[in-house]
């Protein structure tokens, strides 16, 4: 890009001039923030156009993966680093007086997903692209990404958050490649030399238009696409109120969903939908006429992966495309169909699994539906045949059944690949949530335990742990996370101990910075940081934490003889604004905190902290600073998680379930490396089945838990009244569905446990080690692989 600073300068100077028409003096930050990101994107698109070139001329296969949601925080650095020039860049900018973190502080982030799902598709496109794999995102261009969450008063305020105020340098409107999508209208049945023909009259069309963001990988050629596409009035139907249909065709791309599990059920939902998913299988296709290859080897040349059911219409929608427009008859274009799309699921929350009412599906989609339909019959049919007579297991699979649709069912029938997303998580669902599926098509199911960037949430995020690893063990981990293992040889080296020490007692001090400019609460960095950040859910047990503070507070209070190792607790969680609970749960937080980190009696203690606005770019100045990770839900609840593994790489402990991955964290560390507690899945899913829990017998035989649940509503936190009411009856009245009761003990035992280690700050720097060593694995380039290879068959 620019072999020397002096090269670099001169060429941005240029730049800034032509763009802003300023002298560097002159400009703002963001007239340089603009100039760098325009610089790097033009230089980029050399290698752009001739990854696209060589694609086509190999006709060798390509997945796209399709996801209604990307997390994918900030570009600007992350860019920097994957081309290798990142450190003449920041040297060429301090020379001009320009700091490079400053410029990093504008970017927006781009939060276009809610949590884990959005941040896995950005670290898969990551992944992808570093292992030179041909493997390209299409998404949503929301408007809106995830609202930006305030605290007022200790209650979450919502604002719309604006990412593309300033534009997005990234990307490249590509006006020409835009396509329509037709909704609503009806559709007419003829015969026409023999065979039924279908057209969809009477539609209102929107036009999608594709903007295209590079991804770039690190240190390599490669550059693949993410395909994000706006919603745009067409323009030739002319319409009685065009201002009506302007405003209901924009909205289409206006704003993410800002719920990720609750199925809201909403039509504009389900509008995004199948905008996402024909737009991108139009497009798919388009480019795939260009190779000149018969659609009859479509699956040979192309996978296309829906993360999760939200894009499931890709099926039918495939399927149309076939019929309809390439005139395949059903059988052949459904055995294309069938071996082109791959599916991952992601929770078995009955509340997230995806159904849609009929009456709302048929009208807005209803040649879409008529293909349901039709697939729908001919897999009941095959069932009967099967086992003739059995209504119950029909009615049980069927994907149209009571008046919805089930978009988990279809995913399952019309797909080659079904996978889970952690060990556990892929058996629930073959012994429990989907049996009788696996029963039928057992060669559909894997699992690919999810995993993270590392170039990011270790190399980006933790630049002095990095410079170390990168001194001790050589450079080759940030393409190879699994050398991180050659970090064992020094478990038993104090000065190395030392040195980790260190570095985790800068990037706290760093933390507490934030921590006080944020809230005005200076923290101890000797103190132990405790951190659970991730989406505030009933589930993840948020409430099992904030109810273990405060039994620590009364202990401190009222038992003169108790030393607890000084704690920082930090919170991060954004809730869902329509999710009632979750507020109450994150203003109880806010205000144990109020009280506690006001009493003077407790301040050299305990600390609680909650950072509004959890999002990626916090998120990276946190992992770095953690010394326990919570990761506490509901055993069989949490189907993967990856803020467990962001933590692990880091450095910090985990205090975990036997849930998700944190199993299989624990299986790499082992038992000496890890603090696990509380039930297993297999005991709460007996539970769920046979009952036999009492909530109250905890809260009658427990003093600790009687004391803090009481509390909630006693008057103890002032000026709330009966604000906390619905968190102690879902404790007492509704038998504490999440177990959060019985889980109690064991989980302050295992705090106490925790507080006694950390004592012995280089035993606990060992214990760090081994966790780091052992995080290789979860390199989202790991899970990459094995998709690739068992699931797409994609080559370099
Ligand atoms: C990793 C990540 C998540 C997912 O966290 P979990 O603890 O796995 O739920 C959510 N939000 C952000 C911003 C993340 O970076």
């Amino acid at each position: 890009m620019f072999s020397s600073t002096a090269e670099f300068k001169g060429n941005f100077l240029k730049r800034l001039e032509m763009l802003s028409g300023k002298s560097v003096s002159e400009s703002a930050p963001k007239d340089y923030y603009q100039t760098l990101g325009q610089m790097i994107r033009e230089f980029v698109s050399h290698d752009w156009i001739t990854t696209n070139e060589k694609y086509l001329a190999s006709k060798g296969k390509q997945v796209y993966y399709l996801s209604i949601e990307y997390l994918l925080g900030k570009l600007l650095r992350q860019n920097l680093i994957n081309l290798g020039v990142e450190e003449t860049v920041q040297k060429g900018l301090k020379e001009l007086g320009i700091d490079l973190y400053e410029l990093e502080e504008l970017e927006a982030d781009a939060g276009l997903g809610n949590g884990g799902l959005g941040r896995l598709a950005a670290c898969f496109l990551d992944s992808l692209a570093t292992l030179n794999l041909p493997g390209h995102g299409h998404g949503i261009r929301y408007k809106h990404g995830l609202f930006e969450q305030k605290i007022v008063d200790g209650y979450q305020v919502e604002l719309p958050e604006q990412w593309l105020r300033s534009g997005n340098v990234w990307e490249i409107r590509k006006a020409d490649c835009a396509v329509k999508i037709p909704f609503w209208g009806k559709v007419e049945v003829k015969q026409e030399d023999g065979r039924l023909v279908f057209h969809h009259l009477n539609a209102e069309t929107v036009t999608a238009v594709p903007h295209d963001m590079p991804v770039l990988g690190f240190h390599s050629k490669t550059v693949n696409t993410l395909r994000l596409w706006n919603a745009e009035p067409s323009q030739f139907p002319v319409h009685e109120d065009i201002l009506k249909y302007k405003r209901e065709t924009e909205s289409i791309s206006e704003f993410l969903y800002p719920d990720d599990t609750h199925d809201e059920g909403k039509i504009l939902r389900l509008k995004q939908q199948y905008f996402l998913v024909s737009a991108s299988i139009q497009s798919v296709l388009k480019n795939y006429r260009k190779q000149h290859i018969s659609l009859n080897q479509l699956h040979e040349h192309i996978c296309i992966h829906i993360n999760d059911t939200h894009p499931v219409l890709a099926i039918p929608e495939l399927m149309r495309i076939l019929i309809d427009e390439e005139r395949f008859e059903w059988e052949q274009a459904w055995q294309i169909t069938k071996q082109t799309i791959s599916y991952t699921n992601h929770t078995t929350l009955s509340e997230a699994l995806e159904k849609w009412p009929i009456r709302i599906f048929r009208p807005l989609l209803p040649r879409i539906y008529m293909i349901v339909e039709e697939i729908n019959e001919r897999f009941c049919h095959e069932l009967w045949e099967e086992t003739p007579g059995n209504w119950e297991r029909i009615a049980k699979l069927a994907i149209l059944a009571d008046d919805y649709v089930k978009m988990a069912h279809l995913a399952v029938v019309g797909s080659f690949s079904v996978n889970g997303v952690a060990k556990l998580h892929t058996e629930i669902l073959k012994k429990r949530e989907m049996k009788q599926f696996y029963q039928l098509f057992p060669e559909k199911f894997n699992n690919k335990t999810n995993g993270i960037a590392h170039r990011r949430w270790l190399y980006k995020a933790n630049p002095a742990l990095s410079s170390l690893i990168t001194e001790t063990i050589g450079p080759d981990w940030t393409h190879s996370a699994d050398n991180l293992k050659q970090l064992l040889n020094y478990q038993d080296n104090p000065a190395f101990l030392e040195q980790l020490l260190k570095i985790k007692q800068e990037n706290k001090q760093t933390l507490a910075k934030i921590i006080f400019d944020k809230t005005g609460v200076t923290v101890d960095t000797r103190a132990i940081f405790d951190v659970q950040v991730k989406r505030l859910h009933a589930y993840k047990r948020q409430l099992l934490n904030i109810l273990h503070i405060i039994h620590l507070y009364n202990r401190i209070r009222e038992d003169s003889s108790f030393s607890l190792v000084p704690r920082v607790f930090i919170f991060g969680a954004k809730a869902s604004p329509g999710y009632y609970y979750a507020k109450k749960i994150i203003k109880l937080i806010n205000t144990a905190a109020e009280k506690i980190n006001n009493d003077p009696l407790v301040s050299d203690k305990l600390k609680v902290i909650f950072l509004e606005n959890y999002r990626v770019s916090i998120a990276e100045k946190i992992f770095p600073a953690a010394d326990v990770s919570e990761q506490i839900s509901t055993a069989s609840k949490e189907a993967s998680g990856t803020g467990n593994m962001k933590f692990m790489i880091n450095g910090a402990l985990t205090v975990g379930t036997l849930d998700g991955a944190n199993i299989e964290i624990h299986e790499l560390v082992g038992d000496e490396n890890i603090f696990t507690f509380g039930l297993t899945a297999e005991e709460v899913l007996h539970y769920y089945q046979l009952g036999g829990y009492h909530s109250v017998e905890y809260y009658h035989h427990d003093f600790r838990i009687r004391q803090a649940v009481d509390q909630l509503v006693n008057g103890f936190f002032p000026g709330v009244n009966n604000e906390f009411e619905p968190i102690f009856d879902s404790l007492l009245e509704e038998n504490d569905q999440y177990f959060v009761l019985k889980d109690f003990a064991s989980y302050a035992d295992i705090q106490g446990k925790i507080g006694e280690t950390f004592k012995d700050s280089l035993q606990w720097q060992k214990m760090c080690l081994n966790n780091i060593a052992h995080a290789g694995y979860f390199s989202s380039d790991r899970t990459i692989k094995e998709y690739a290879d068992n699931i797409w068959g994609i080559k370099p």
